[in-house]
């Protein structure tokens, strides 16, 4: 299927509500652009991801352009390699780095309009969309940010030059994603060039969806967040679709269960994979499903709490036999104040919160949990699902 045929099959799902001539000329200036990634390079990460190597996913819940700065891309870049280290070191695991950069611009929002004193205006739905201002201007969604944000993406993959971390992004705007997928000259298989490997968020994971119709349809390693809300029939439907000839390093699944039920429903989901002998990979999100409001009203994370999920998963990846894959956070270089580390207090909260969605990880706290991911790995030896286990029913 080529790129045409693509675009006419996808309908509409969680799309800015844009149209008309200027979103014409954007998608027609992505298709036109040169690719991002070479998809040279997007084998060798397939490749790395269908070895033993552990993956740590992190960055920005949403990059902005005001911070894409040489600075603040190499105190990200100092931080993920600061956790490759720790993961590493601890564990003895080869680690392979994906940062969410280089175009984590786009964002799914639970209500598509935001109420403030009176006023209502268009969420933000990520840099790639609009801007985080409440002001009718900022909030008005304009597709020129599209090509804007490939610009960025463009200057921070010159910054990630030589560091050894691939790229990935939620592959949510489709007017994004669709121009800059194309057909290998060499393999004949498409690939979306604007990152080495996509993910897929909860909110539009839907097997019949537009989004999932894409993911099937490229070569790219991809992602799918899966959370408490699934069942191991939907990991089924998932695995049929993206990976059907259970090839390794192809697809990841990202669990987000949230603290008290991850346990159960992620050992429920390991249970699936380990009797169907899938090679598909198993990441733990701890973030998404811990998220809580401060008294004052500000999104936040208790760093306990996210410990607490990776406990979990960890715990059902050993009652199952199947090797830990990978940890996913969302993180900053710089010293936020975004989450709290043992309990929230809005007066801390407000001394540097930054997010322009959710709240990160400090590089701190950040570290703490890398060095946790280490020592919860020691434990588990070998790499690929080990069966044999899981059939004795330990
Ligand atoms: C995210 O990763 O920022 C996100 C929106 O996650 P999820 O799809 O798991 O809600
Ligand atoms: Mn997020």
């Amino acid at each position: 299927m080529g790129f045409a045929e693509l675009s006419a099959t996808y309908e509409r799902d969680h799309q800015p509500e844009w149209s008309g001539e200027r979103a014409r000329r954007a998608r027609d200036a992505l298709a036109r652009a040169a690719p991002l990634v070479p998809d040279r390079d997007v084998r060798r990460l397939r490749a790395r991801l269908a070895g033993p190597a552990f993956l740590l996913h992190a960055g920005d819940c949403a990059e902005t352009f005001r911070d894409n700065t040489r600075r603040s891309v190499a105190k990200r870049v100092s931080l993920l390699n600061t956790m490759a280290d720790a993961i590493g070191s601890r564990s003895g695991r080869p680690v392979v780095t994906v940062g969410r950069i280089a175009g984590q611009y786009a964002k799914p929002r639970s209500a598509p309009t935001e109420h403030r004193a009176g006023l209502t205006l268009p969420s933000y739905f990520g840099d790639a969309v609009n801007r985080a201002a409440f002001t009718a201007d900022a909030r008005t969604p304009d597709p020129w940010n599209l090509v804007r944000a490939r610009e960025e993406a463009e200057r921070t993959l010159s910054c990630l030059e030589g560091t050894g971390i691939y790229t990935s992004h939620e592959a949510l705007l489709l007017d994004y994603e669709q121009p800059q997928t194309r057909r290998s000259a060499i393999e004949g298989r498409l690939y979306d060039h604007s990152a080495h490997l996509l993910w897929i968020g909860e909110r539009t994971r839907s097997l019949t969806g537009p989004h999932i119709g894409l993911a099937a349809g490229i070569a790219n390693p991809v992602a799918v967040k899966i959370g408490p809300a699934a069942t191991p029939a939907v990991l089924t439907g998932l695995h049929a679709v993206l990976n059907p000839d259970n090839v390794p390093g192809r697809l990841t699944f990202i669990f987000r269960m949230g603290r008290h039920r991850a346990y159960d429903l992620v050992y429920a989901m390991l249970s699936r994979i380990v009797a169907e002998g899938w090679h598909d990979r198993v990441v733990c999100d701890p973030m998404h499903g811990n998220t809580v409001v401060s008294p004052a009203g500000v999104k936040t994370r208790v760093v306990t709490a996210v410990g607490d999920e990776v406990r979990a998963f960890f715990g059902a990846c050993h009652d199952t036999g199947v090797t830990p894959g990978g940890i996913h956070l969302e993180i900053s270089g710089d010293d936020v104040t975004e989450c709290a580390t043992t309990h929230v207090d809005d007066a801390h909260l407000a001394v540097n919160y930054r997010s322009a969605c959710d709240p990160r990880l400090n590089p701190e706290q950040a570290s703490h949990l890398a060095q946790l991911v280490g020592e919860l790995l020691l434990p588990h030896q070998g790499f690929g699902p080990r069966r044999e286990m899981a059939m004795s029913g330990c």
